[in-house]
């Protein structure tokens, strides 16, 4: 880091030459090493991690590698720091970044994208079609380059957002999440007030969509789930009514109990299973519309007459597309809804495997886990 990168006079901002990371050996196997700082070039910042949270896809990408990929090849044994969803403060400058300071606070989003592709250049940086080829500049830290379980990372400018100083670092950390939920939301149509939706599976991505449609004014928002405990967090987020699928004899009756006949508006699917698959396309009403926001694991057996016959519209969406962390930020910061609610644990940088196991095994009732690299709570009362 050349010195004039770096404010002189805060210590707490001063950057080492080295740091500590944790990388992705094969699978299931994960290493803390010492590595050196990156440097921000044209566009970038440097950025110390302050909180990240752990997700589903991290799990993934330690299980079996994807969808991490670096340079088109599974991403074992790259020296790749995962990790995507974090925030922190801004602790160096490319030589051409005047947009952002030293000190300020930021989160991020994943996906810079490549920029030159259709899809980047239409905004869906999500669905860049140089998805992981670096030289070809496409970036998404913690899944095709460094990303957040480490001291500093790097971060194009166009993945960062401010946060707002009564913030805390905890809940900027779970802005991509809302993020997700709001691109879903945005791909749907986004002007949701006054229609019925449905979440099904109440994840992190499911609970927070819960809170983003209530916040756009969705009414009725029923949320759908097995957990009570999850279920009951729904409410606490704006679900107006739950259905803990477990107790009823058929969900979508349940469902149409609740919105009528036809059926519901929009349905939100997070859980990602067949079963769960056909009951949102039975639950839709015609010239509904579906958002497909969990990756199921295998093919699947739908009813697509029944959607093709009803004129159910479905949307697939990947990650926190066109922008959509900007407006979550943008509701989070209003106070519209409180998305620490889903943040349940805490530990420290070198208790990421224990961090991975309480989010894997659900620890605990555990849901958003934080790993914060400095100042640790060990765990959240
Ligand atoms: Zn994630
Ligand atoms: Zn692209």
């Amino acid at each position: 880091m050349s010195e004039q990168n770096v404010s002189p006079t805060a210590d707490d901002l001063s950057v080492p030459s080295h740091m500590r990371a944790w990388i992705l050996k094969g699978a299931d196997e994960i290493e803390m090493v010492e590595k050196p700082v990156p440097q921000p070039d044209k566009s970038e910042v440097l950025v110390r991690i302050d909180a990240i949270a752990v997700c589903g896809t991290d799990l993934e990408i330690i299980r079996s590698g994807l969808p991490a990929m670096v340079e088109g090849e599974i991403a074992f044994n790259k020296d790749f720091t995962f990790g995507h969803e974090y925030m922190g403060t801004v602790v160096g400058l490319g030589p051409d970044v005047d947009e952002y300071k030293i000190g300020q606070r930021i989160t991020v989003e994943v996906h810079a994208g490549c920029g030159r592709c259709k899809r980047c250049r239409m905004g869906m940086y999500t669905s860049c079609h140089n998805y992981s080829y670096r030289s070809k500049g496409h970036r998404a830290n913690g899944m095709t380059t460094d990303g957040g379980f480490a001291e500093y990372a790097v971060n194009h400018i166009n993945t960062l957002v401010p946060v707002p100083d009564d913030m805390s670092d905890e809940e900027a950390a779970l802005v991509v999440t809302a993020g997700t939920s709001m691109y879903g939301l945005t791909e749907l149509g986004g002007l949701v007030a006054g229609e019925s939706v449905v979440v099904s599976g109440p994840g992190p991505i499911g609970l927070i969509a819960v809170a983003v449609a209530r916040s756009l004014g969705a009414d009725p928002v029923i949320l759908t789930g097995t957990r009570e405990n999850r279920l009951e967090m729904g409410r606490k987020l704006g679900a107006t009514h739950t259905i803990n699928v477990r107790e009823v004899e058929d969900s979508v009756e349940a469902v149409k109990e609740i919105v009528g006949k036809p059926g519901a508006d929009y349905v939100i699917e997070c859980a990602g299973t067949e079963g769960s698959l056909n009951d949102s396309i039975h639950m839709t009403n015609r010239g509904g519309k579906i958002c497909l926001a969990a990756f199921p694991h295998e093919p699947c057996k739908v009813d697509l007459p029944y959607a093709v016959m009803n004129n159910i519209y479905m949307y697939g969406i990947r990650g926190e597309g066109k922008s959509g962390t900007y407006r979550a930020m943008s509701f989070m910061k209003d106070k519209r809804f409180d998305a620490t609610a889903i943040h349940t644990h805490t530990f420290a940088l070198d208790d990421l495997p224990e961090a991975l196991r309480y989010a894997r095994e659900r620890v605990d009732g555990a849901i958003k886990v934080i790993v914060k690299a400095r100042g640790v709570d060990p765990i959240k009362a």
